[in-house]
């Protein structure tokens, strides 16, 4: 009879919680014991960890990775008019936050290899609206997807030479780095996520703003607080209620303390991956310099479902970042220019697979999903 193998997950938020359970439930009992639910001490202290972390001289920290970009679009007087380039290929919410705040998003493919935005199609995208007169250029949102920083030397020069505002989404990359610069001191202004399965996350929504800019910071901190001044009482804006829960503020405090070892661990994973898998499959590209957070691994494959289907009989779970890119998304499609118009990030769409991804992965566990799609390939 052969043995039964345990099914691999995707993410295993499972092995985490038993790691750190001690420091995790006495971080929310004290909360708990407090009452403090809404800006309780815990909320000043990550906030202050997290700038310390990255770098950034402010954190300001919201109820999720959504809102921060839209604070960080509205404290800039982004609107109607204006255009905001951003890639093609991401999560919906970095397209969806410039439309809701009634600006225009404009499409640009990303690189092969990358999965980032490619500063050479950026430059064309920009002169042509700006060519066009229609729109304003006005902004750039850069992602770093799947957990690796986008080009910002490149992209800010671009920003400077156009007079954009830069703004990076960094929901996925949180802990990543360029050199010995980590992400959220990349870029005038850094917005991450604390969603589950990315690379720092709390068990529900939460995200963070930073920047070295105090009186930007003031403006968002103010947004996000209905917009109300230093005295809490008279409103000096129109702002929104985001605001990051004190509980999970209390998990993201303990989850700090083991991250840096649980980057590491997930570098180790890409790596194994990598040895195993690059002359296998387009893997995704190691560059040195580069510190991706490696929230998400994701290769490129032919025959995809066909391949789902194997790992998936091997019990081995996978998913799809991203079926289709922003502009072919019937709510977006007004946006863009159709299909054919970014044809990279087509091409992605149909042939990504994200592989098991997570700090708790060990060597023989890598080993068997390599084996897996080794023999879904040949
Ligand atoms: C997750 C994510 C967001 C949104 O974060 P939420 O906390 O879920 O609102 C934005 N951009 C990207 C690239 C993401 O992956």
């Amino acid at each position: 009879m052969t043995q039964v193998k345990p099914p691999i997950p995707l993410i295993d938020l499972d092995a985490q919680y038993r790691a750190l359970q001690p420091r995790i439930e006495a971080r929310l009992q004290k909360v708990l014991l407090e009452g403090r639910f809404i800006l309780g001490p815990e909320v000043a202290e990550l906030e202050e960890s997290l700038a310390r972390f990255t770098g950034a001289r402010h954190a300001i920290s919201v109820a999720n990775g959504t809102d921060a970009l839209k604070i960080a679009l509205m404290a800039e007087g982004v609107g109607p008019g204006d255009a905001v380039f951003v890639p093609a290929f991401s999560f919906i919410a970095t397209a969806e936050v410039v439309a809701d705040i009634g600006a225009a998003p404009v499409f640009v493919d990303i690189g092969e290899g990358t999965f980032n935005i490619d500063p050479d199609r950026l430059r064309e995208r920009v002169e042509d609206v700006a060519a066009e007169g229609r729109l304003r250029p006005r902004a750039v949102i850069p992602v770093d997807l799947f957990g690796r920083p986008a080009d910002y030397g490149a992209i800010a020069g671009i920003a400077e030479d156009h007079g954009l505002f830069l703004l990076a989404d960094a929901a996925q990359s949180f802990g990543g780095a360029v050199g010995n610069q980590r992400v959220g001191s990349l870029a005038p202004v850094t917005t991450t996520s604390f969603y589950p399965s990315k690379s720092l996350a709390c068990y529900g929504d939460g995200g963070c703003i930073f920047t070295d800019d105090g009186d930007r910071a003031e403006v968002m901190r103010c947004l996000a607080r209905h917009g109300f001044g230093a005295d809490g009482y008279s409103a000096e804006r129109v702002g929104l209620n985001s605001r990051l829960d004190t509980l999970q503020a209390a998990i993201l405090l303990a989850k700090l303390e083991v991250f840096e070892e649980e980057l590491a661990a997930r570098g180790r994973a890409a790596g194994w991956y990598e040895a195993e898998l690059r002359d296998v499959v387009a893997a995704p590209a190691i560059t040195p310099d580069i510190a991706s957070a490696w929230s998400v691994y994701t290769i490129l494959v032919e025959r995809r479902d066909a391949v789902r289907t194997a790992l998936l009989d091997a019990g081995i779970a996978t998913a799809i970042y991203y079926t289709a890119p922003i502009h072919l998304h019937p709510a977006y499609a007004g946006y863009g220019d159709g299909p054919g118009s970014c044809p990279v990030a087509e091409r992605a769409s149909e042939r990504a697979l994200a592989l098991p991804m997570h700090a708790y992965l060990d060597e023989e566990t890598v080993g068997r999903v390599c084996q897996a799609v080794k023999a879904a390939v040949a």
